[in-house]
């Protein structure tokens, strides 16, 4: 009989060999994808004795045409009550409602981390000389800084009021005509991701983690992020990492703890990849960085994400890319990065061998030039093949 994962009140997931899974198809390509990907996720739990029951629940367009409603209460309730799940790409509805499904789904769940992994697969054409320096871990503030949806339109009797509050209390001076947009950046909600940054690199044998932020500017919202970060790293991470200033750049066999300004380190990913490990930053800069650093392994078909509460247990695994209409439904787009969230997915269920089978299975099928169009277009010799193809040739080589 299959079972509901749970955890404990630290967050520690309770998986049996027989977990149930909600998963969002996702609109557009989602119908590719998602299959090709269950496929190769099926195979490779099956190795390891292990079953997911699949629970399908609505959100987006198929929901939205069979009951009326975008993101229905039943799939935010199974998430919350299932904890772990997986999903496809959603159409953003345009006008009213939600900004995005996406935004919803992390903001009602609480989900603080977004997780992306950027590591270069052999083989994948990339625009860089060397990709396969990348192998960084963003931590992705999710909850806060200019993504908090708190602006004003210019010109509207808020933002005037707004602008009149400021110019009265502070003396600030605000041009006319000007929207305006309020930045938090938390103690609460910085430390809570950085932690999941610390403990992660420490789980997952790195060698450092970089603090990310525009602070020689933004001194009490980004730079007090960095602050934070170094401060938790002495208060509760003293035994294993230490921080730059505390050691002279010399950590020893500690993990060393660094910051980096946003500008520079746009850059230095390119120029110095191989000095990034685990990155922690807030939620703008980490939207695009994690966006550079996927176009420098191969691009948007591969990069996979999770959003997770690590205080609740609260995980979903999502493909990075949108729904791709212009191919929905042609088996055609690759569905790797809804497969590498779900092997992200495997590895956070403590199915370390499953995880791992996959991704040699996906390296073996990308040597042998076995690939989707998006790369083959890239690829010199490739055989070029369906979606579908391309799961069960990675099936083959599981
Ligand atoms: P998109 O769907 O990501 O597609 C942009 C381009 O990326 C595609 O034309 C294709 O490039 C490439 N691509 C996307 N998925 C691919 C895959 N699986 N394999 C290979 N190549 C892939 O972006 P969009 O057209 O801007 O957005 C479409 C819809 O998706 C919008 O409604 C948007 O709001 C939504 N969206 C959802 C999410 C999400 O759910 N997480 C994220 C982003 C956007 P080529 O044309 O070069 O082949």
């Amino acid at each position: 009989m299959a079972d509901i994962i749970t955890s404990d009140a630290h967050g520690v997931l309770a998986v049996s060999d027989n977990p149930i899974i909600p998963f969002i198809e996702g609109d557009g390509t989602g119908v590719d994808i998602w299959p090709a990907a269950k496929l190769v996720l099926d195979a490779a739990a099956k190795k390891y004795g292990k079953t997911i029951e699949w629970k399908e629940v609505l959100a987006g367009e198929k929901a939205f045409k069979e009951i009326g409603n975008w993101l229905p209460d039943e799939t935010v309730d199974t998430f919350r009550s299932h904890l772990i799940g997986i999903k496809g790409p959603l159409t953003t509805p345009i006008g009213g409602g939600f900004r995005s499904l996406n935004v919803a789904l992390r903001q009602i769940l609480d989900l603080y981390v977004c997780l992306r992994p950027v590591r270069w697969f052999k083989g994948v054409p990339s625009p860089v000389l060397h990709p396969e320096y990348v192998d960084m871990v963003i931590f992705r503030e999710n909850t806060e800084d200019v993504y908090s949806g708190l602006e004003l339109e210019a010109g509207t009797a808020e933002a005037e009021k707004l602008r009149g509050y400021l110019h009265d209390t502070f003396g600030w001076d605000i041009r006319e005509m000007s929207g305006i947009g309020i930045k938090p950046i938390s103690k609460e909600g910085s430390e809570r991701l950085i932690r999941a940054s610390l403990k992660y690199a420490l789980d997952h044998g790195r060698k450092s983690v970089t603090l990310v932020h525009k602070g020689n500017i933004m001194k009490f919202t980004e730079g007090y992020f960095m602050k934070l970060g170094y401060q938790l790293v002495r208060d509760e991470f003293s035994d294993t990492h230490v921080g730059w200033d505390d050691c002279g750049g010399d950590p020893g066999d500690k993990i060393l703890v660094k910051d980096s300004i946003a500008d520079i380190t746009l850059q230095q990913v390119l120029t110095r990849a191989q000095e990034f490990d685990v990155i922690a930053t807030m939620n703008l800069n980490g939207d695009y960085l994690s966006d550079a650093l996927a176009a420098q392994v191969g691009g948007i078909g591969i990069a996979p994400g999770a959003n997770i509460n690590y205080v609740t247990g609260h995980g979903i695994f999502e493909a990075t890319h949108g729904t791709a209409p212009k191919y929905a439904g042609q088996d055609k787009v690759n569905p790797g990065s809804v497969l590498l969230s779900g092997v992200l997915m495997f590895e956070h269920l403590g199915w370390q061998d499953a995880a791992d089978d996959i991704v040699r299975a996906l390296e073996a099928t990308i040597a042998d030039k076995v690939v989707t169009y998006d790369f083959a277009r890239l690829m010199q010799g490739a055989t070029e093949v369906k979606c579908s193809e391309f799961a069960s040739a990675i099936v083959d080589r599981l």
